[in-house]
């Protein structure tokens, strides 16, 4: 792991306050503070893989589970039926912090992204 903490890992190392909504062994599920959308939750693991192109094979049930999780969230947030997932790869893709995470988004038509 990196010297310098991620603000994710201080997150969930109780540092800095969140707001969140989920929380079990293997994961913790936030509010993201600049939302892009009227529901944009941040599923992040508790083990801090930098970005998804460095999990191992190892990392399969935690990766498995943050889709499950996704779900999960969809339905306490009634948005089961319209969502959409973002997960950034490498700075160039707009990551900013390296610490896997998953947006979830919903509330907003993003549909323009990938036209029919
Ligand atoms: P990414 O650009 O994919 O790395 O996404 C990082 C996300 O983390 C951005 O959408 C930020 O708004 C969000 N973020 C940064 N700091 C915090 C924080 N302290 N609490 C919640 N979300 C944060």
């Amino acid at each position: 792991m990196s010297e310098e903490k991620t603000i994710f890992q201080k997150i969930i190392d109780k540092e800095i306050p969140s707001t969140t909504h989920y929380e079990d062994d293997l994961c913790i599920v936030i509010e993201d503070i600049n939302p892009k959308a009227p529901i944009h939750l941040l599923i992040i693991p508790k083990k801090p893989i930098p970005k998804l192109s460095d999990a191992s094979e190892e990392d399969v049930s935690i990766l498995g589970h943050l889709m499950f999780i996704v779900g999960e969230m969809s339905r306490k947030f009634e948005t089961e039926d319209s969502f959409n997932i973002v997960i950034n790869n490498g700075a160039s893709a707009g990551q900013t912090v390296f610490h896997l995470h998953l947006h979830l988004l919903a509330g907003r038509d993003f549909s323009d992204l990938f036209p029919a």
